[in-house]
C-alpha cells in the first residue's frame, strides 16, 4: 500500500493503467472485452427477453448485478473470466427460476415485479395512492401530457405500471366532461374570484361549481383552478 508521503497525485503511469500493470494488458484487455461481451449477448438472448424498454425493478437488478459481474473482468488484471462467467450464468438461472415461479404463485409474482396500481379515477386523482408510490405531480403530468392529455375530466381510469409507464383509458368525447387542466400555464394559476363556473382542485381534481372559495369534498384541498373541457385530440 501507498503511504501519504510516496503518493504522488496525477502520476501519469497509475493514471493512465494502473499501478504494476503493464501496458501490454491492454491487449489481453481487448481479448477480454470481447470475450466477455459475447458471453453477455449470449446470456441476455437466453433470457428470452426481446428487448428492453422500460424496466422493472425486477429487470434492472438482473442487469445491474450482470453488468458488473461482466464488466469487472473485461479491465481486472486479477478477475479471472470463469468467475464472471458463473455469475452471469447463476444470475441469469434466478431470472429463469423467478420468471417462472412467477408465472405458478401470484404472490411471488407480486413480490418480484410489483403491480399495476390505480391511479386516477374517473377523471380524479385517487392521491393517497399518488404519495404511496411516491410519485410527484409534475411527475405524473409530464406523463399524461406525453399522452396528449389536457385536462382530467378526458381519463376515465389510469393505471400505473410495474415499468413506471402509464396506461390510461379514455372517456369517449361526448362523455368528456370538465376537468383539472395540466397543461402548466392553466394548473399554475389558482383561482381566487369565483363565478359561479365550473373549478377543479388542485389536488385530486374534483369538480365543483363554486361561486365563493370552499374547502374541496373529497380531498379537503383549498385550491382551484379552472376547469377545461376540451376533448383530447391526439
Ligand atoms: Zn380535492
Amino acid at each position: 500500500m501507498e503511504t501519504e508521503e510516496t503518493f504522488k497525485l496525477f502520476e501519469s503511469k497509475r493514471l493512465l493503467i494502473g499501478e504494476q500493470i503493464p501496458y501490454s494488458f491492454l491487449l489481453e484487455v481487448l481479448a477480454r472485452s470481447a470475450i466477455m461481451f459475447m458471453v453477455t449477448l449470449v446470456i441476455l438472448r437466453m433470457s428470452g427477453k426481446r428487448g428492453i424498454k422500460q424496466l422493472s425493478i425486477f429487470e434492472l437488478a438482473i442487469l445491474i448485478s450482470l453488468g458488473s459481474a461482466a464488466g469487472d473482468p473485461m479491465f481486472y488484471q486479477e478477475v479471472g473470466l470463469l468467475p464472471a462467467i458463473a455469475v452471469l450464468c447463476v444470475v441469469i438461472m434466478l431470472y429463469k427460476c423467478l420468471t417462472y415461479l412467477s408465472g405458478k404463485f401470484e404472490s411471488i409474482e407480486k413480490f418480484v415485479e410489483g403491480k399495476a396500481i390505480k391511479l386516477i379515477e374517473e377523471g380524479r386523482i385517487l392521491q393517497h395512492v399518488l404519495k404511496k408510490e411516491s410519485l410527484a405531480y409534475d411527475e405524473l403530468f409530464s406523463q399524461l401530457r406525453q399522452h396528449s392529455v389536457s385536462h382530467l375530466g378526458q381519463i376515465k381510469t389510469a393505471y400505473l405500471e410495474t415499468s413506471g409507464d402509464l396506461s390510461i383509458y379514455y372517456f369517449a368525447d361526448q362523455q368528456t366532461d370538465a376537468g383539472l387542466p395540466i397543461l402548466p400555464e392553466l394548473y399554475d394559476h389558482s383561482v381566487n374570484d369565483f363565478n359561479g363556473s365550473v373549478y377543479a382542485c388542485k389536488l385530486c381534481g374534483n369538480t365543483a361549481k363554486l361561486h365563493r372559495i370552499e374547502v374541496c369534498t373529497v380531498c379537503a384541498g383549498q385550491e382551484w383552478v379552472k376547469a377545461i373541457k376540451t376533448t383530447r385530440i391526439s
